[in-house]
């Protein structure tokens, strides 16, 4: 055995799956089309601004235990910066603060729920009875509600059209990039019963405080201390077999060797790296092409002057979903980051309609911006932001490891599969990248993966959170 393992891509995935391996004693052989590592969760160089900017704000919170894992082993997770409040903008202008309390979970947040004024009494009374059978149900709900969607869930339970405009879809959308009526039940159901209401930690907001980028940086080493390699700027065309074994990838140049390959590239980049008879030998890899993709619009404001305040709004039931504030440089100019997630209607768009929907929004929720036009702006699309996470396409997400008998004669031995699409159990999101690299490493050297879930606090768990 060389100990050599080739991984396609240097996502969050590819890093992920990576220094796993040169912490167990593998030679990790990255190899990344682009000049940077990241992939969808990174930075670029904004020409217009003079900064380093997000393609788009990346959200985690407390229960995204194994990217907090990598970020640790990293040593960066002291660049995450921790919002225990949400502050929910209103239609009529005012703002809600949802913040736990005093009270134990799954009550830490009922106090400030209580006092929203963003939905009338019977509406908190629907949402009170959905979060009951939410936390009651655990993860057999999950299953009871396997191929239908979030959408018909909350349809039995009699949530009003309004209740789930305000509600269900302002943070659906954001946490899942699809509507309620679109979603997988139990990806809808799990973040509730993950993020909201196993215990405050859980459900914690982190931010970068640096561009994402920068947090990669230590990989770099971790890889290469371990023997491994790092080719950025290197495209891999095609994934090499001997007989029905992964034996290495060819480059435009050259071809690298390994004991093994693990693909980290979405399902579309992966259907072109093997021939369609390979593929359609490896149950894995069957369905590439079923996946659907939802787009993600981020949209970049500097002002001249300070117009916003709180660190963030969640806009709720409205086109535009959130509003970062992302700091006054020392110029007193203010950065501010709009997100659109599902954001199909605006990719027809150019940047001047785009500006003038966002500035709707912005003016809306911040009067202090009236009279004002940004001084530079940076609106970017991406189209394929997430594989769409409906209910017919969860049986076909496929696992990290060759299986022995594959249903038509046996999977591609050597070859492991991750990336955020793949059944990590979580929607397409930093944590499921991270899960997915971890499980494929675990899957090649025979190792327990590691993953851990935030544990549910005594009440919460009592009353059937993490059941
Ligand atoms: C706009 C936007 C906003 C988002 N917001 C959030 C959020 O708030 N919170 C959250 O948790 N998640 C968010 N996500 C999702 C998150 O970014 C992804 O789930 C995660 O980064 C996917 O990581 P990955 O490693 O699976 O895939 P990728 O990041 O796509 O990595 C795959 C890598 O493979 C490389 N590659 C492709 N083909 C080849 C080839 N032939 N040879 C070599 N390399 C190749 C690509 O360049 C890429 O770097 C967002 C995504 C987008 C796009």
């Amino acid at each position: 055995m060389s100990r050599r393992v080739v991984v396609i891509g240097g996502g969050l995935a590819g890093i992920a799956a990576a220094v796993r391996l040169a912490d167990e004693g593998w030679n990790p052989i990255v190899l990344e089309t682009r000049k940077k590592l990241g992939g969808r969760a990174t930075s670029f160089p904004d020409h217009r601004s003079g900064q380093s900017l997000d393609n788009c704000q990346h959200v985690l919170m407390g229960c995204c235990t194994a990217l907090l894992s990598l970020y640790d082993r990293l040593g960066v997770s002291d660049q995450i910066e921790w919002h225990e409040s949400l502050y929910w903008q209103r239609e009529d202008g005012g703002v809600d603060l949802l913040k736990p309390g005093m009270l134990p979970a799954p009550l830490h947040t009922a106090r400030s729920f209580g006092r929203m004024k963003l939905l009338d009494r019977s509406g908190k009374s629907e949402i009170r009875r959905a979060m009951w059978k939410l936390l009651r149900g655990g993860h057999r709900l999950r299953q009871d509600y396997r191929g239908r969607t979030f959408g018909e869930f909350l349809s039995d339970l009699n949530q009003s059209a309004e209740t789930i405009r305000l509600f269900w879809d302002t943070v659906i959308i954001s946490a899942c990039n699809l509507p309620c009526h679109q979603v997988a039940a139990e990806h809808g159901m799990q973040v509730f019963q993950e993020a909201f209401l196993p215990g405050r930690w859980a459900g914690t907001m982190g931010l970068s405080m640096v561009p994402l980028a920068d947090l990669y940086d230590p990989a770099e080493s971790i890889i290469l201390e371990a023997g491994g390699a790092l080719r950025l700027g290197c495209s891999v065309r095609e994934i090499c077999l001997e007989q029905k074994r992964a034996v290495g990838v060819m480059t435009a140049d050259s071809m690298e060797r390994g004991d093994a390959v693990i693909s980290t590239v979405p399902p579309d980049r992966l259907a072109k790296l093997l021939r369609d008879d390979v593929r359609a030998q490896d149950r894995r890899l069957a369905h590439l092409e079923d996946f659907q993709f939802s787009p993600i619009l981020g949209v970049h404001l500097h002002f001249a002057e300070q117009i916003m305040e709180l660190p963030h709004l969640v806009l709720a039931g409205r086109p535009v979903h959130w509003i970062f504030n992302k700091g006054v440089d020392g110029q007193g100019r203010q950065h501010l980051h709009a997100v659109i997630s599902a954001a199909d209607e605006w990719m027809s768009l150019d940047e001047g309609e785009i500006l003038e929907r966002v500035m709707d929004e912005v003016r809306m929720a911040l009067p202090m911006s009236e009279g004002l036009e940004p001084i530079t702006v940076r609106a970017v699309k991406e189209k394929r932001a997430t594989f769409s996470a409906t209910p017919e396409i969860e049986p076909h997400r496929p696992g990290a490891g060759p299986g022995a008998i594959g249903v038509k004669g046996g999977d591609v031995e050597s070859l492991f599969i991750a990336g955020d699409w793949c059944d990590t159990g979580w929607p397409a999101t930093m944590e499921g990248a991270v899960r997915s690299g971890y499980r494929a490493a675990g899957a090649f050297a025979g190792t327990d993966p590691g993953i851990e879930e935030v544990p549910a606090g005594w009440l919460a768990h009592r009353l059937g959170v993490d059941r």
